[in-house]
């Protein structure tokens, strides 16, 4: 099988990318190993689409994320766009969204788009040329299919593709622990008059408790209102894991499942407005947060971020502040922004160093764990995304054999605009 655009994973950010690119004029391919689209936004029951802004109200994201939103109140699945207070006690804003009605989002714009989905789709295998990424070969219920892409996206989240293809990867620096996963669940019903009203300090205090009692394996109570129902969807469990070993993976969904629980009777025995409430259902799968990342022709870093760099080849911004999440539980490491900064994501840093027909979106583009730790976000990985795809499409134009570092970034930035999209200065 040909394409022109081949997007190995079909989560927030491959989703976009296959849509922008399928607009812009390609063929596009989406394979994702489930059968159903959106990862961690849909599968992992993340719930909620931060940092659209900077704390002062300027914009930053816009394009195809915006579009999602609209077409999610359409179904009348997504929350009004506010500012919560965070348990560090910083504000945050926010979309929250039923994770379920999502998935008919993602299939409606794939659809409209005609993008071509490949799901029960899984990478085993990549032919590699040199430089260029020849053939990758899908594990599907029809047996193996082999696809000769002219420009790959690996949104693959673990960046399976580039791996298998030997990519060049980042390492963690000393004292760098990768982010934990954690699995989310859903509980209720919930008497939100009463479970809103706690003041962030009460909240502090009840989930402090809950982690010193062991109740809890996280000093928070992060939830997300569904707006589907009168549940909400729990981000309190911690799982300190790489997720890119089977065996770890394994023992993490199984603990996850147990600390929800626990966690689920702390709700209900302890925070007002829970009594009733049960643990309706689990996250698809445990959420991840970061494992791989590439060695892109730019590695963005957490000073490039709080100074903030303006790149000439800035394809998405973000105003996310770095949020890491302790890996052996405790509280959040949380480096807030000046109340208007933002920050851009350089184009290189979705080039994989070394291949010439090879793309990266989400969150294992070129960024040093820190940095990972603000772009990471749902927001900023669908405007990667869209950006991945868009430049993807352009790198095909060309008759020969395309290759996506000499992709005019101007141009880039120029289509971006022209789709609603935000790029910085
Ligand atoms: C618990 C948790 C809470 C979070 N909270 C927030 C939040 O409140 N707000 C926010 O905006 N962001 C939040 N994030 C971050 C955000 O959810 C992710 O960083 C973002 O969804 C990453 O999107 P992605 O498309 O890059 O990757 P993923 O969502 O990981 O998608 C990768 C996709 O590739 C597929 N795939 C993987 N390997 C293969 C393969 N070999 N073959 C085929 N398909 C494959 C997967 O099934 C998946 O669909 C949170 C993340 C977690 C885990």
């Amino acid at each position: 099988m040909t394409v022109d655009v081949l997007v190995c994973g079909g989560g927030v950010a491959g989703t976009m990318a296959a849509v922008a690119a399928a607009r812009q004029g390609a063929s596009a391919l989406l394979v994702e190993r489930y059968g159903f689209l959106g990862g961690n936004a849909t599968g992992g029951a993340v719930a909620q689409f931060n940092s659209w802004q900077t704390e002062k109200g300027r914009r930053v994201i816009a394009g195809l994320a915006s579009e999602v939103v609209e077409r999610l109140r359409a179904y009348q699945a997504a929350g009004k766009h506010d500012v919560f207070v965070m348990s560090t006690g910083h504000r945050m804003d926010r979309v929250e969204y039923a994770p379920e009605v999502l998935k008919l989002v993602l299939d409606d714009l794939v659809t409209e788009a005609g993008v071509q989905p490949m799901m029960h789709a899984s990478v085993c295998d990549v032919v590699r040329e040199g430089e260029h990424i020849h053939a990758v070969s899908l594990l599907t219920k029809s047996g193996v299919i082999e696809v000769r892409p002219r420009v790959v996206i690996d949104a693959s989240g673990d960046i399976d593709v580039l791996y298998r293809a030997g990519a060049d990867f980042l390492e963690l620096d000393a004292g760098d622990v990768l982010q934990p996963a954690t699995m989310m669940f859903r509980f209720g019903p919930i008497n939100f008059a009463r479970f809103d009203a706690l003041a962030p300090a009460e909240v502090q205090a009840l989930a402090r408790q809950g982690y010193a009692s062991g109740e809890l394996a996280r000093a928070a109570l992060h939830s997300s209102r569904d707006p589907y129902s009168a549940d909400g969807w729990f981000n309190i469990s911690r799982l300190g894991i790489d997720a890119t070993d089977a065996s770890a993976l394994s023992r993490a969904e199984i603990e996850g499942r147990r600390q929800a629980w626990k966690a689920a009777a702390y709700l209900r025995r302890a925070v007002p407005g829970c009594e009733s409430g049960r643990l309706q259902a689990f996250a698809t799968q445990v959420g991840i947060r970061e494992t791989r990342r590439v060695q892109g022709e730019h590695v963005l870093t957490a000073e490039e971020l709080l100074q903030p760099v303006s790149f000439v080849d800035g394809i998405a911004c973000g105003a996310y502040p770095i949020d890491i999440h302790p890996a052996a539980g405790g509280e959040l490491i949380y480096k807030a922004l000046g109340e208007d900064h933002a920050y851009q994501i350089p184009y290189r840093s979705l080039v994989p160093k070394g291949l010439s027909n090879a793309l990266v979106a989400g969150r294992g583009i070129s960024a040093t764990h820190a940095a990972l730790a603000a772009v990471r976000v749902m927001t900023i990985s669908m405007a990667v995304g869209q950006a991945a795809g868009t430049a993807a499409a352009m790198a095909c134009q060309s008759k020969s054999a395309p290759d996506v570092r000499k992709v005019d970034a101007t141009a880039l930035r120029v289509s971006l605009l022209a789709q609603g999209a935000l790029v910085g200065d």
